[in-house]
């Protein structure tokens, strides 16, 4: 028969013992005064708890002012993000189309870009704001200012629409409308050439004025303008010498000025031709001014093309400005030292030497003084926009 473990547990009699007396144990306890002592939490307990308290109550405002911190976050750049993509909505978008091979601009949207207005006329279109231009169909003689410029290309009329070369809307009006677009090179250093010397006697003028003198004399001028101003000045020559382009190039390259300035006089058979005209370096894949075929042909100048144009632009408004002499225009040019220059760089034809009244007037120190004034404020103004 198996064994009954209650039976003959031996300790069942001791555990019916510790069942009464625990009770009573907890009872006496609870009564006396060293058991209110022992479950009573001391005063650092207490202090220590509130610290806590106090402590678990700092976390949770500082989690609480995280979490609402980090939703303001959220929260602004959603709205930011918003912003923008509501401004690329609204920004007006330059449509385009191939004519010839050729990307153009639709004019309409160039006057829409650049916040101004577009009136058509009968012969091609102006748009007016903070600044003018007029430009025609069929031609690419306009005008920014009244200044008088020359597209790369004929801006073009498609059904109702005008269209302008995307070169032109990138190298010649953006560099006008928007000084803040220029890359910014600083002017400390300027290089100026006056135009041949020595043996190279330049163009002939009347009563014996010669080209090279000129230039020479305005040159030197100049130099003493801009050293005034603090402007270092390096000369390609500061005497009659004779001096090839390549040597003119080469020390372009080697003093590497942040501006170079060629001086020189015009000339023309038609004797009655006279005028300021301000070249600046042909970019590639257009044709020069005075020529219709484009060419790929580039040259070191090429990489500032857009601060060569704004630097002859405001160069030849001051000079406008300064003679009222006849506007011959910004215009575009592959001539050697632009071609080679090794940093942002315009060719100045100050006036006809072979017109008779110009060329007195160029062989006048008063009017080579007004000249030299206006080529100092053209640098400052394109510094300005520069810095
Ligand atoms: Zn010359």
């Amino acid at each position: 028969m198996p064994r009954r473990i209650d039976q003959h547990t031996p300790f069942r009699g001791s555990a019916r013992i510790r069942l009464f007396l625990f009770p009573a144990l907890l009872f006496f306890c609870a009564l006396s005064p060293a058991a209110e002592k022992t479950y009573q939490p001391t005063q650092a307990q207490r202090r220590l708890a509130e610290q806590q308290r106090l402590q678990n109550q700092r976390i949770a405002e500082i989690r609480r002012q995280n979490a609402e911190r980090n939703a303001a976050k959220a929260a602004a750049a959603q709205a930011a993000e918003k912003q923008v993509k509501a401004a690329a909505a609204a920004a007006p978008k330059l449509r385009y189309t191939w004519i010839n091979s050729q990307r153009y601009v639709l004019i309409r949207d160039i006057a829409r870009f650049y916040k101004l207005s577009m009136i058509r006329t009968k012969t091609g279109a102006v748009l007016r704001g903070y600044r003018k231009i007029d430009l025609f169909y069929n031609k690419r003689a306009a005008s920014i200012d009244g200044i008088a410029i020359c597209f790369t290309f004929a801006p073009l009329l498609r059904g109702a629409n005008g269209y302008l070369h995307e070169k032109d809307l990138l190298l010649v009006l953006d560099p006008v409308l928007r000084g803040n677009g220029l890359p910014k090179y600083p002017v400390r250093t300027i290089m100026i050439d006056p135009g041949h010397g020595g043996t190279d006697k330049g163009a002939p003028g009347r009563s014996g004025l010669l080209e090279k003198n000129l230039n020479l004399s305005m040159a030197l001028k100049l130099r003493t303008a801009l050293r005034k101003l603090g402007f270092q000045v390096i000369m390609t020559r500061a005497a009659d010498l004779t001096l090839s382009l390549q040597a003119r190039a080469d020390l372009c390259e080697k003093f590497r000025p942040d501006l170079f300035i060629s001086i020189h006089c015009n000339a023309a058979a038609q004797k009655t031709i006279n005028g300021i005209e301000t070249f600046a370096m042909t970019p590639a894949g257009c044709p020069s001014s005075s020529d219709s075929k484009p060419s790929n042909a580039r040259g070191s100048g090429n990489a500032f093309d857009k601060n060569n144009y704004r630097l002859a632009y405001e160069i030849q408004k001051c000079l406008l400005r300064n003679t009222k002499a006849e506007d011959r225009g910004v215009k575009h040019a592959r001539f050697f030292v632009l071609r080679n220059a090794s940093c942002p760089a315009v060719l100045i034809e100050t006036g006809f030497i072979s017109n008779q009244r110009e060329g007195a007037l160029l062989n006048r120190a008063d009017y080579q003084t007004k000249v030299v004034n206006a080529i100092v404020r053209g640098i400052l103004n394109y510094r300005a926009l520069c810095r």
